[in-house]
């Protein structure tokens, strides 16, 4: 499609489809029969099978006057989806939802609203049940995970600290 941009290194399965305006960073990989519609996707990003990623918020085939529509006639709302997220199979992220560094949106999951970083998301509506680590694994209450990292709250917000012994 046009004005679409992938960087070095991404990975498409199969059946994908990148709509247009879609950015992706390098070192993305989107599983087979995903739907990507206009999304910026940022470096290091996963993006599971069967993935949808929404960019129109009052989809219709046509207009009030019952004219086809086009390109131009319905408000692009692209979603964001930040550097080393990932988002599992067959999950839904709807339109203008920002998905935060490293978070973890479970298989399935209907987001529709911002995800902080580092969020462990699931369900419909997606809510944050926990922490997930640059490793991919759920943090543990103390924010520990079993790779060793460790992470702090810092402004409402998680950072990585030094690691647990
Ligand atoms: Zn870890």
């Amino acid at each position: 499609m046009p004005d679409v941009s992938i960087g070095e290194q991404c990975t498409l399965g199969k059946g994908v489809f990148i709509g247009q305006g879609t950015t992706m960073g390098r070192l993305v990989k989107v599983g087979n029969y995903a739907n990507v519609f206009g999304a910026t996707i940022e470096d290091e990003a996963f993006i599971g099978p069967q993935v949808c990623i929404l960019q129109d918020r009052a989809p219709r085939s046509t207009n009030p006057d019952g004219t086809r529509k086009g390109h131009a006639d319905y408000v692009s709302l692209p979603a964001t989806i930040r550097r080393g997220a990932s988002i599992g199979a067959v999950a839904i992220i709807l339109p203008g939802v920002i998905v935060g560094r490293y978070a973890m949106v479970a298989a399935g999951s209907v987001v529709n609203k911002d995800v902080p970083d580092f969020a462990f998301m699931a369900g419909n509506p997606a809510r944050q049940i926990g922490y997930a680590c640059v490793c991919g694994q759920r943090l543990d209450e103390n924010l520990h995970c079993a790779c060793v990292r460790a992470y702090a709250v810092r402004d409402h917000a998680i950072v990585p600290v030094a690691a647990a012994k």
